[in-house]
């Protein structure tokens, strides 16, 4: 064995040092877990400990209650007839994907799409052809090009798309789409249509009916204050047979989830912190009030959000050219801005960011965002520090 004791060490000791700060990635905002999911960790934290009266159907588990919770509870909160968990919103795209289009099918979506639906795809073997976004400084996806997209897809290959894929929102800039308006395009070509609902799901009401979606995910670890890799998939109905179709040896096991996905702690605090998120997402509008205030108080600090204006969502890209100025004087250089921001006890931001650079306001108190706004009010200061 070549592994030395010196190396397993650090292992024994893994603290999470920045547990306690204002964190500011748009990725984690929304993962944070409720204080009841946080409560019973510890008595889920072993591998499998939801299978003690496993039958073999995760989905039919009825103690802890599973199968109420995928097939009552979630189809009613996604508005859609039948749903599953998965282990994360790239695993139900997949599972879509490959399970309802052929090799070399294509695959339409907005250029705004999270890597993952390319990759999800990719490993499905299908090709993939963008809706392009307006480009700088809203970025925005004009739904009426889907149906020129389409019409080109038929046009190149005498068939139309297997599947129509629009996210929303988007993970670089947090723009809202007109779904509602894709939905329908997708009904008059009679083309399935998915709704990435990565972050969406679990933040803010959203019902794939009223958009005409076949599909939703969404992403428990994200967005819906669940450990991870945990999702969720809503379909319709008609779709049942296709995305969990079963195998022919072992017959209760569907194929598209390779028999079974989220097995443990994943689904406990899912379903743990679903009343605190069925609460929440109620309360969006207050969520989009604040992200608003900050975008404008940071606005007047020479830091511009990009993205939609005004702004529907907590995430959001901005853009300040005099961060990046800062950053070419300062003895940091471009980790300037991390560096200062962690001094105030705010992480999030990416290391090396400056110009550029995305975070999320989500479920932060008025008094943290009045506490971000400052440090960077300190921050734009620098500016005068540096110069010579
Ligand atoms: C984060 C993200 C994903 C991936 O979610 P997972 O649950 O981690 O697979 C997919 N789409 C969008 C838009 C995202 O922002």
């Amino acid at each position: 064995m070549k592994i030395q004791n010196s190396q397993l060490e650090k292992f024994k000791n893994l603290h999470r040092k920045s547990f306690k700060f204002i964190n500011l990635d748009p990725l984690q905002r929304g993962g944070i877990l409720s204080k009841e999911a946080r409560k019973i960790l510890d008595e889920w934290a072993d591998g499998y400990s939801v299978c003690d009266y496993c039958g073999g159907c995760l989905d039919k588990i009825k103690n802890p209650p599973i199968e109420e919770f995928v097939h009552e509870i979630l189809p009613e909160f996604l508005g859609t007839d039948i749903a599953r968990i998965t282990n994360g919103a790239r695993e139900g795209k997949f599972l879509v994907m490959h399970a309802i289009a052929k090799e070399g099918d294509y695959v339409v979506m907005d250029q705004n799409a999270h890597y993952s639906s390319y990759i999800a795809a990719e490993r499905s073997r299908l090709k993939v052809k963008f809706v392009p976004n307006s480009g700088y400084p809203e970025f925005k996806i004009n739904v009426d090009d889907y149906a020129k997209v389409i019409d080109e897809v038929k046009n190149k290959t005498g068939k139309f798309p297997a599947l129509v894929l629009l996210t929303y929102p988007d993970g670089s800039y947090g723009n809202l789409p007109d779904a509602k308006a894709a939905g329908k395009i997708c009904k008059d070509y009679n083309v399935p249509f998915l709704l990435n609902g990565a972050y969406s799901v679990g933040r803010m009401e959203i019902n794939a009916s009223d958009f005409n979606a076949d599909f939703i995910v969404g992403s428990g670890h994200k967005s819906m204050a669940a450990s991870g890799p945990i999702g969720v998939l809503g379909a319709k109905k008609i779709y049942e047979e296709i995305l969990f179709r079963k195998s022919e040896r072992y017959k209760i096991k569907e194929i598209e989830q390779l028999g079974c996905t989220a097995r443990g702690l994943t689904v406990i605090t899912l379903m743990a912190s679903f009343p605190h998120v069925y609460e929440r997402v109620k309360h969006y509008d207050e969520e989009i009030r604040k992200a608003r205030y900050f975008s404008e108080k940071i606005g007047n600090l020479g830091i511009n959000q990009l993205g939609e204006k005004p702004h529907n969502h907590d995430l959001m890209f901005f853009e300040s050219q005099k961060l990046f100025e800062i950053s070419q004087k300062h003895k940091q250089g471009r980790f300037f801005l991390y560096s200062e921001l962690k001094k105030q006890g705010i992480i999030g931001i990416k290391p090396g960011l400056t110009k550029n650079f995305k975070l999320s306001t989500y479920a932060l108190s008025d008094e943290e965002i009045k506490k971000v706004i400052d440090a960077f009010g300190e921050i734009v200061k620098l500016d005068q520090l540096c110069a010579k």
